[in-house]
């Protein structure tokens, strides 16, 4: 038997009912903030990812699906994150100039060979959201912060909390990096070959560092938050009141400079209570210059992705939220002419906009009472030669076993 791949999983239709829940609520609440949807290719060139999530991430280090192109003349890789396909879109199609454009929502596949476990697997869904703006102002971030918090409250989801950073910009960033260098190399022995590695090339990243005996080493490192320029620590000022003004609890993390390279000033992730290990459900933050770095014009970007397995993991009745799809009526048929009467009566009711489910393999009124049982339909209309002559059918309410015959046209 061929199964499905290690790290990814099915949604059956029994399940799927939350996802559309999820979903509509997602994009009602990203249209209230005036985002638009962007849907762009699950795979792109290798490249885009490599020169804007950084190379020495463990995204891009060991956790892409990369692959040459059949005739090898180029490298593809399988999206494993949002933010960068949707700044080589803006790039591409000139958005800077439709002011409409620069508030981008996604919501779809990412892909990362990562070791499955609760909460993590090799294809994940993720909804994200970015402001592309020519002004930096920390009030975008706290209106995104808002629309995030209102969601995820929305949604019943308890114990959540709001982590922030500021990880600096070109101003203050090179001299601290330069000074966490020189700790990091004095404390190398007791560090991990990853952590020393990182030390060398691209000393942030060691705060990632999920190795347990590395964790009391990383304890001792500077961090930026005190070494943050003007500028910097300005904006850091402002978002934080802007946060209380608006009654966002939050918490000042100096260790959290997420795992892409290409964040600078405000980062920032919420957390659930009700996850174990993977508890992370919403990472963010600024990326001015991301698009320079990308040939793409000056812009100043805020974003975030939100992994929706995790989010649905931390509803407490996610069962509740979802639509309710069973059938209004099922009509049970005994005998053939019934039956092909039956299917002519299903199509006009479902014109008229009715859920209507059928039994094609009917042996007999009892096992097509089991089957309406099971899908749980509201309404049974029983139709037999009695009520063929009659034009009329009997209508039994499922709920509360009441049947009564009734003309056709009435149902
Ligand atoms: P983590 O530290 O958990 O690996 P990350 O820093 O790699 O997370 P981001 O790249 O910021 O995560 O992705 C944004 C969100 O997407 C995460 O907070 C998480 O909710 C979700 N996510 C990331 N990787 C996975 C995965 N492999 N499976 C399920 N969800 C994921
Ligand atoms: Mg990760």
């Amino acid at each position: 038997m061929i199964q499905a791949i290690r790290g990814t999983y099915d949604v059956l239709p029994a399940d799927v009912g939350i996802w559309h829940a999820v979903e509509s609520r997602l994009r009602q609440t990203f249209h209230l903030y005036g985002f638009g949807e962007v849907r762009t290719p699950i795979f792109e060139a290798t490249e885009l990812f490599v020169r804007s999530v950084g190379e020495e991430t463990d995204i891009v280090s060991k956790e892409m699906y990369t692959f040459a192109d059949r005739d090898e003349s180029k490298s593809l890789t399988l999206r494993p994150e949002g933010t960068a396909p949707v700044m080589r879109a803006y790039i591409e199609h000139q958005l800077q100039n439709e002011a409409r454009m620069l508030k981008l929502y996604y919501i779809g596949p990412m892909f990362r060979r990562e070791r499955p476990q609760k909460g993590r697997y090799r294809q994940h869904i993720q909804s994200g959201a970015e402001v592309l703006s020519s002004t930096d102002n920390p009030a975008i971030e706290a209106e995104v912060m808002e629309m995030l918090t209102t969601l995820l409250a929305g949604l019943g989801i308890p114990d959540l909390e709001v982590n922030i950073n500021s990880v600096g910009d070109r101003e203050c960033r090179p001299a601290y990096v330069q000074l966490l260098q020189s700790e990091i190399r004095s404390r190398a022995e007791r560090l991990c070959e990853d952590c020393r590695r990182r030390g060398e090339k691209n000393p942030l990243r060691v705060f990632d560092c999920k190795v347990p005996a590395c964790q009391p080493v990383i304890a001792e490192l500077p961090t930026i938050t005190d070494r943050l320029c003007d500028g910097c620590r300005i904006h850091f000022e402002k978002f934080k009141s802007y946060l209380s003004q608006r009654n966002i609890v939050f918490r000042v993390n100096p260790k959290l400079v997420r795992g892409l390279d290409y964040y600078t000033r405000t980062t920032f992730e919420i957390t659930s209570g009700r996850l174990g290990a993977q508890n992370t459900v919403v990472g963010g933050g600024r990326y001015d210059g991301l698009s320079e770095e990308l040939d793409g014009p000056p812009t100043k970007g805020f974003g975030f992705g939100m992994g929706l397995e995790r989010l649905i993991l931390s509803i407490p009745d996610a069962g509740s939220l979802a639509p309710d799809y069973r059938p209004e009526y099922f009509i049970a048929a005994l005998g053939e002419a019934a039956f092909d009467h039956a299917t002519l009566l299903a199509r006009k009711l479902r014109n008229l906009g009715r859920r209507v489910y059928l039994d094609f393999d009917a042996r007999s009124l009892k096992s097509q009472m089991r089957l309406a049982d099971k899908l749980g339909a509201r309404s049974v209309v029983i139709i037999g030669d009695e009520e063929l002559k009659s034009g009329t059918v009997l209508l039994r309410d499922m709920s509360t076993k009441e049947q009564r015959t009734i003309k056709e046209e009435e149902l």
